[in-house]
């Protein structure tokens, strides 16, 4: 994909009562082109293209690496094992999975679960600027390594990064541990372990986003 569909019109510049009909037009282009979408090698593979899923007009927004085998057989973003670890670490923390909106770096799973080579975020990087464009989230929570270092632009380590907030274009943006690698730790109540980390991030958030629900209900769109 060469153009982020969004650019071809300011969305925010639209009179109001026109911007959710813009919205939802450049909304679907976004997805459908992305449906057939063969901009990089990982399309080759794919069995399915998954664009995301949730609550589009949530203001808490989580971004992944890419699908794995399960999302790729679905084309639903986070449904094997690691993602119902995340819809668990969600649901403790009272945040109901399908009041958010979900999607990855990568549309398309790279083989073997490898991680995305930059020229594949690069190729797909349109359709997340579209999303998070689009969305317009308040809060954008980043799983993992490959999503943190790719919106942050930074080197550091998840593990560095991870339990921190940074303005990133006016969203308060939030790395945490993907939950593939807290299946790896089976010690989840330890004081330190990186579930017990997890949990006081995803805490954070959810206060955080309690904070923006409470003073922006005029849109409407956390209801
Ligand atoms: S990963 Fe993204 S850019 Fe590559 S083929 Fe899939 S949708 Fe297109």
């Amino acid at each position: 994909m060469s153009k982020d569909p969004t650019q071809d019109k300011i969305l925010w510049d639209v009179p109001a009562e026109k911007r959710d009909a813009l919205r939802l037009s450049l909304w679907n282009t976004c997805a459908e082109r992305a449906s057939s979408c063969t901009s990089c090698a990982l399309s080759a593979t794919r069995h399915s293209v998954v664009f995301g899923e949730g609550d589009n007009r949530s203001r808490l927004m989580f971004v992944g690496e890419g699908p794995g085998a399960d999302e790729d057989e679905t084309g639903r973003p986070f449904v094997g094992r690691a993602g119902q670890l995340l819809t668990q670490i969600l649901s403790a923390a009272g945040i109901e999975r399908e009041k958010v909106y979900i999607t990855n770096v990568v549309k398309c799973r790279p083989p073997n679960n490898r991680t995305p080579q930059p020229e594949e975020s690069s190729a797909c990087d349109a359709y997340l600027q579209a999303q998070i464009q689009l969305i317009n989230p308040a809060i954008l929570v980043l799983l993992g390594s490959t999503p943190a270092k790719w919106i942050l632009k930074t080197t550091e380590g998840i593990t560095r990064l991870r339990g921190r907030w940074f303005d990133w274009r006016g969203i308060s943006v939030m790395p945490m541990f993907h939950p593939s690698y807290l299946l790896r730790y089976p010690d989840g109540k330890k004081t330190g372990s990186p579930k017990h980390l997890s949990w006081l991030d995803i805490q954070e958030v959810k206060k955080k986003w309690d904070e923006v629900r409470s003073g922006t209900t005029k849109r409407g769109e956390d209801e």
